[in-house]
């Protein structure tokens, strides 16, 4: 028995002997209550056991939300990486401390989620090719048609002039959907422009180090 287990059925042991009536209350009488107490506080007790235990797994129980539909029109070689990029972001999701990386800032999990799966994700060219993508806000992402999302050939990236490999091009295109959704949520401040790159490079490297642990180290390349 558990020191807390014992303590809740001591507790409500004696809260059912004060309760009752102090007087011609005989000795089994007073087991009797004191008995029912214990077994009504054990019960508690499993039941409390038992939320716990479910909640605990709710928190990291992931169902992987639908992939948004795409506007009308888009070229199917982009739908193609879409769902490439798409499905390894779900993957990179199931790693908890991801979760927890994007959850942490006010938003469930469940948020987060819908956050993607209710995201708009357009394809087109953006003002210049070393933007993979940009956030509009909550719910708009572009892709740029001239950004690495679509012209890397491999998972190689160059961040604030150091160079990484994120082991394949599924998993660079997992990250640029996870960076704009840092932007989306609201957690990650502006970044766009030469003023700002270093600021860009944070926020990739930060979901590196937390969604792709393995691939934080700069490479020679
Ligand atoms: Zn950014």
């Amino acid at each position: 028995m558990t020191r807390r287990l014992a303590a809740a059925m001591l507790a409500a042991a004696f809260a059912a002997l004060a309760a009752g009536p102090s007087f011609a209350l005989s000795p089994e009488a007073a087991a009797g209550q004191a008995g029912a107490a214990l077994n009504a506080a054990s019960l508690q007790f499993s039941r409390m056991v038992a939320v716990q235990k479910a909640r605990r797994k709710k928190k990291w129980a992931f169902t992987a939300p639908a992939a948004p539909q795409l506007p009308p029109g888009t070229p199917k070689k982009y739908a193609a990486m879409f769902k490439d990029g798409w499905d390894e972001t779900m993957d990179l999701l199931k790693n908890k401390d991801c979760q927890k990386f994007f959850a942490g800032h006010g938003d469930s999990l469940q948020t987060v989620l819908r956050m993607l799966s209710g995201t708009e994700y357009r394809f087109l060219r953006l003002s210049s090719p070393d933007y993979g993508a940009e956030t509009n806000g909550p719910g708009s992402v572009f892709i740029n048609t001239d950004g690495v999302f679509v012209t890397a050939v491999d998972g190689r990236i160059t961040l604030d002039g150091r160079h990484y490999d994120l082991e394949s091009l599924s998993r660079l295109r997992g990250m640029i959907l996870l960076h704009e959704l840092g932007h989306e949520l609201g957690f990650f401040g502006p970044d766009a422009g030469l003023k700002l790159e270093s600021a860009n490079a944070g926020h990739s490297l930060a979901i590196i180090h937390t969604c792709l642990p393995a691939d934080g180290m700069p490479q020679d390349f």
